[in-house]
C-alpha cells in the first residue's frame, strides 16, 4: 500500500474472448493491448516487496507486480486479490488467461479473475537474470508492540464480486445490493486494511497494512476466522505483544510474533514443546 493511483483501464473486462494457446513472451511483446494470453510458462525474475493499492472504477484493490521471462523475453505482470503472494522470486509458473494492457507505450500483462497459477518445475537452459528486488534498500527490520490499529474490513459479493456498501458483520445473510441475491454472509469475501501504530524501542511509528499480508498473518496463525469483526482483529493485534515487522518504508510487508512472545502464550496454554524458536531467534530486541 505504498501509493494510491488512478487505474485508467480496468483489470477485467467482463467480456473478454477466450484464448487457450501456450505464448512465448517474444509473441506476447507484439501483441496488442486488451487480448488474451491463455498459456504462459515462465520464471519470475523480479517481484516487488510491497503491494499498491490502485483505484479500479470507484473500488480501491491491491495488486501486486513482478516481472517474467522465458528466455524470449521479460515481461511486467500485475496480480490482484488471491493472486498476491503466491509466486516467489526465481520460480517458474504456469500462467493462465493473463490479459495485455499497454500503459504509457509498454506493453505488459495482468491477470484475470480467470488467471490460474502453478507452479511447474524451473525452466531450463534459460539464462538467469539480475532476480534481485529494486526496492530492496528501502527494506527494514523492526521490533515492536503494537499500540493502536485502525482496521477495515470490506466485503464483496461471492457471485457479482461487487463490494458492499454496507454489511451488518453479526447477521446470517445478507441481500447484494447489486445483484439482489441473497447470501450466507458467511460466503462474502472479506478483504482488510489499515493502519498500525507502533511502539519500537525507541520511535512510535505508524503503518499501513494491506489485505494480503494481514490476511497471510492470520492464516499463519490459525486467526483467519476474525477477519470476519475488524474489531476482533484489531484486539489481536494489541494482545499479542512483541512483533517483528519487515516494512518497505512505511508498509507492512510482513509480520510474525517474536519467539518470545509464542513462548509465553505457547506455555499459559502448557504446549511448551511446540514453542518455535528457530524462525527469529537472533532477534536481540526479544
Ligand atoms: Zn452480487
Amino acid at each position: 500500500m505504498s501509493s494510491l493511483e488512478v487505474l485508467k483501464e480496468p483489470p477485467f473486462q467482463v467480456k473478454e474472448p477466450q484464448d487457450n494457446s501456450r505464448k512465448t513472451v517474444a509473441v506476447i511483446q507484439e501483441m496488442p493491448s486488451r487480448k488474451p494470453v491463455g498459456l504462459l510458462d515462465a520464471r519470475v525474475c523480479q517481484l516487488k516487496a510491497g503491494t499498491q493499492v490502485v483505484q479500479v472504477q470507484g473500488d480501491k484493490v491491491e495488486v501486486q507486480t513482478c516481472h517474467v521471462e522465458d528466455g524470449t523475453g521479460r515481461i511486467k505482470l500485475q496480480l490482484w486479490g488471491d493472486q498476491i503472494g503466491t509466486v516467489a522470486n526465481g520460480s517458474s509458473y504456469t500462467f493462465t488467461n493473463l490479459s495485455t494492457r499497454k500503459f504509457a507505450g509498454k506493453l505488459f500483462l495482468t491477470a484475470t479473475r480467470k488467471s490460474t497459477i502453478l507452479q511447474m518445475p524451473d525452466m531450463q537452459g534459460i539464462p538467469v537474470s539480475e532476480t534481485a528486488s529494486d526496492d530492496e534498500a528501502d527494506i527494514s527490520m523492526v521490533t515492536g508492540h503494537i499500540n493502536a490499529a485502525d482496521i477495515v474490513i470490506l466485503y464483496s459479493c461471492p457471485l457479482c464480486h461487487t463490494r458492499q456498501p454496507t454489511f451488518d458483520i453479526h447477521a446470517r445473510f445478507h441481500k447484494c445490493q447489486w445483484c439482489k441475491m441473497n447470501q450466507k454472509a458467511a460466503t462474502y469475501t472479506a478483504m482488510g486494511n489499515g493502519t498500525l501504530v507502533i511502539m519500537t524501542a525507541d520511535s512510535k511509528r505508524t503503518l499501513t497494512i494491506s489485505n494480503s499480508v494481514l490476511q497471510r498473518y492470520l492464516d499463519h496463525e490459525g486467526f483467519l476466522q476474525l477477519m470476519a469483526d475488524h474489531e476482533d482483529v484489531e484486539e489481536h493485534f494489541l494482545d499479542a505483544g512483541q512483533f517483528q515487522f519487515k516494512l518497505h518504508n512505511e508498509t507492512v510487508i510482513s509480520l510474525t510474533k517474536c519467539p518470545c512472545e509464542r513462548a509465553e502464550l505457547n506455555s499459559i496454554d502448557g504446549n511448551v514443546d511446540l514453542i518455535d524458536l528457530g524462525e527469529s531467534s537472533e532477534n536481540p530486541n526479544c
